[in-house]
């Protein structure tokens, strides 16, 4: 028998793989932090799972011409290295900011940190700081896509023409910063544990992996729910009215109550990327939002055009009413 997406084993496989390598990666999690070394086991695993992704995305692919190499994975490798670290600098900062509020005894937000439900079950808590964590990240995300001067970081991770495990972490290490301090200040001011910002973080982890994978994978209700691929896709098609939607990272409930859900019953986007043009190094990347050439390049030709249309548009519209007005008073 053939693996072919025909096949009744494809189909099993294509509806039990995202619930499959999710639940797997938070196993793993799981051990890790139980380990010592709680850090380097999070890698191995995450490392695993990205390994796993790449067989599957190999096997069963949603779009093949994504399987080509498009001259970017050193690139992307290398802001996902940059981005993370971001990440991990800002969890040991997580370690030690409890720490400090307790040595030092700050009062104000000594008295917050009674906020937090720590007697609940771990899981339940880790279910609200992702509720929690979630609206942060979608109002970042929003922002980004709704406001030019924090798009021109963000274009980076949109700029990709193909989606695959591997540019999962693409981003401007800004876009990342600024994620970071919407989605986490209002925990540490909750007085959130360590380990709910531990598997938050892991559960970001494994479904930012799942997100961008270029795997045919069958996602159903989970989409109602999660940030899937097939969510994600959209997210990322050059149409606007389509890509300005599913900005959640993790959950899409925020985009459920605030309207920008979007989920059309036919196969996601495939034409993905941006009408402006992002710089070919990896230190040209990072330069590029901070000049203004740079700033134009990105934003690319389409605004001006737009902006052209619009006022030829107003000027024709504001024609017609005058000479409208004129027959009315001769008439
Ligand atoms: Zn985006
Ligand atoms: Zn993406």
């Amino acid at each position: 028998m053939t693996f072919q997406s025909s096949s009744r084993l494809y189909a099993a496989v294509s509806a039990l793989l995202w619930p499959a390598i999710f639940c797997a990666g938070l196993t793993g999690a799981y051990f890790a932090f139980e380990s010592n070394m709680h850090l380097l086991w999070f890698n191995v695993v995450y490392l695993a799972t990205v390994a796993v992704i790449a067989f599957f995305e190999w096997l069963m692919p949603y779009e093949k011409t994504w399987l080509k190499r498009d001259g970017e994975t050193f690139n992307d490798v290398a802001h996902t290295l940059l981005s993370k670290g971001g990440v991990q600098i800002a969890a040991a900062i997580g370690t030690s900011f409890p720490m400090a509020v307790a040595t030092v005894a700050h009062p104000v937000l000594s008295y917050h940190s009674h906020f937090w439900p720590d007697r609940w079950p771990l899981i339940f808590q880790v279910a609200l700081g992702l509720f929690i964590a979630e609206l942060g990240l979608y109002m970042a995300h929003r922002l980004a896509h709704e406001h030019l001067s924090l798009w021109r970081f963000h274009a980076l991770h949109h700029s990709v023409e193909r989606l695959w495990v591997i540019n999962t972490g693409r981003f401007h290490f800004m876009d990342s910063l600024f994620k970071i301090a919407l989605s986490q200040i209002p925990l540490y001011l909750l007085g959130a544990p360590l380990s709910v910002f531990l598997w938050i973080g892991a559960v970001t982890g494994f479904i930012g992996l799942l997100t961008h994978c270029n795997v045919d994978m069958r996602t159903g209700l989970l989409d109602l729910i999660f940030s899937t691929p097939r969510l994600h896709r959209w997210h990322h098609s050059k149409v606007l009215a389509e890509g300005n939607t599913n900005y959640g990272e993790n959950l899409v409930i925020w985009d459920q109550l605030l309207g920008t859900f979007y989920n059309p019953p036919r196969p996601s986007s495939t034409d993905i990327g941006i009408t402006g043009k992002v710089a070919k190094g990896f230190l040209a990347q990072l330069a590029q939002p901070f000049s203004r050439q740079g700033r134009k390049e990105i934003i690319g030709k389409k605004p001006k055009e737009l902006i052209l249309q619009e006022e030829q548009a107003a000027k024709a519209a504001a024609a017609r009413r005058n000479s409208n007005a004129r027959i009315r008073k001769s008439g």
